[in-house]
């Protein structure tokens, strides 16, 4: 698609939605590139969770696969039927919650290929009778717990396993994996933690290869990287190191739309609560978008967005379906009604949003709303 083709299917979306969504697909594509770079000698999977957290597996996947990626990771079952039937019978599928306890579900997993990762004795143990049943070895992944408590496989657990080989009879381990709590924390003492915990509970293990980091992990560096990496929001743009500058490209720019300017002055207020007094002749501007669309309403006073190169503050509560900004400092013929503003992306990052509104990017990028008319970039082709 040309550029101008898709500024005019930009506009058009904008005549009937709240603003407009951009995904950079070559922008992922990058990303996904520069992370296997730092993890030079392993595999660089790819996590597409929850929609590809948010930004839309049918076109972040296919577009991952092309510039060969191999490994894909999802939640759930329903994720991995979905991932199997847009990418085709290559790519290995990883499903990170494993088999419930309804057999359907290891029926489904094994009709479409899908790795189960296997969090439990109980999960070993429904998988291993399902192969069994079934007489054929079955791949799968297993995940041990190493600090997370969250999902993974505890360190008596993994003795169990180890003192008894009959539990894994049919069991196809394809890779051993455990999840970091604190990577984006290079300081923290928990890294390194979980990095001996889980070197020495993989070793009274069948060897297979091993997994650790996400994205934040890859930056940790070699020592984390193992054979095979799982970046997930590394690849759609947030900055996996939060105490330096982001190494990654740009994936999200949202635009809002004007649709009033007003002048106001002392002694009114702007918006839900009077929580914002005007002290000075001031211009505000109401965008088309709020909290119905993701975007959060804790970012009430504290964001902004950008117009016509000027950083401009929200004022007053985020509202539904509105935002106000002070746009006193944005000549007056550019904040004029119609006119685009950038909410995330074009001088706000995904990480500024996630600050202002006292959470993490992750949170952002899955709310973004329905409302929005999306634009995907393709990547060029290589
Ligand atoms: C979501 C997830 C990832 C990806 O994490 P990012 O921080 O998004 O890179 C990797 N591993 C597991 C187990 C996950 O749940």
């Amino acid at each position: 698609m040309s550029a101008v083709t898709q500024m005019q299917q930009a506009c058009e979306t904008d005549s009937v939605t709240v603003g407009t969504l951009t995904i950079d697909l070559g922008a992922i594509v990058a990303n996904w590139r520069l992370l296997a770079e730092r993890a030079a000698g392993s595999e660089c999977a790819a996590v597409v969770k929850a929609d590809a957290y948010g930004l839309g597996v049918a076109a972040v996947a296919p577009a991952l696969l092309a510039a060969g990626c191999g490994t894909f990771f999802v939640a759930t079952v329903a994720e991995g039927v979905q991932l199997r039937d847009l990418l085709g019978t290559d790519p290995s599928i990883v499903v990170f919650n494993g088999p419930g306890t309804e057999r359907d579900e290891s029926e489904t997993l094994r009709a479409q290929g899908l790795l189960p990762v296997l969090n439990s004795l109980e999960q070993v143990g429904t998988w291993s009778a399902f192969a069994r049943r079934a007489d054929a070895p079955l791949p799968c992944v297993l995940h041990l717990d190493t600090g997370m408590n969250r999902l993974g496989l505890a360190a008596t657990d993994v003795q169990a396993l180890a003192l008894d080989a009959s539990r894994l009879a049919g069991v196809d381990v394809r890779l051993i994996m455990s999840h970091l709590a604190c990577a984006e924390d290079a300081a923290n003492k928990m890294n390194r933690r979980q990095l001996v915990s889980f070197l020495q509970r993989c070793a009274p293990l069948p060897p297979a290869p091993q997994s650790l980091a996400n994205s934040a992990g890859i930056f940790l560096g070699p020592a984390y990287t193992f054979d095979m990496v799982r970046p997930g929001i590394a690849l759609y743009g947030a900055n996996p190191v939060p105490s330096g500058a982001n190494p990654m490209a740009e994936v999200v720019h949202l635009q809002g739309r004007i649709i009033q300017v007003r002048r106001v002055d002392s002694p009114e207020t702007v918006g839900y609560g009077a929580a914002f007094s005007v002290t000075a002749p001031t211009r505000i501007a109401t965008v088309a978008a709020g909290y119905a669309d993701g975007y959060l309403r804790s970012a009430s006073g504290r964001g902004a967005a950008m117009i016509g190169g000027v950083r401009v503050p929200i004022v007053g509560r985020v509202s539904m379906d509105l935002i106000t900004l002070d746009v006193t400092a944005v000549p007056e013929s550019v904040a004029i009604p119609g006119a685009g503003v950038s909410l995330i992306g074009g001088g706000i990052s995904v990480d500024d949003v996630a600050n202002a509104a006292g959470t993490i990017p992750y949170e952002i990028l899955t709310s973004l709303g329905p409302r929005y008319g999306r634009v995907y970039r393709p990547a060029s082709p290589t």
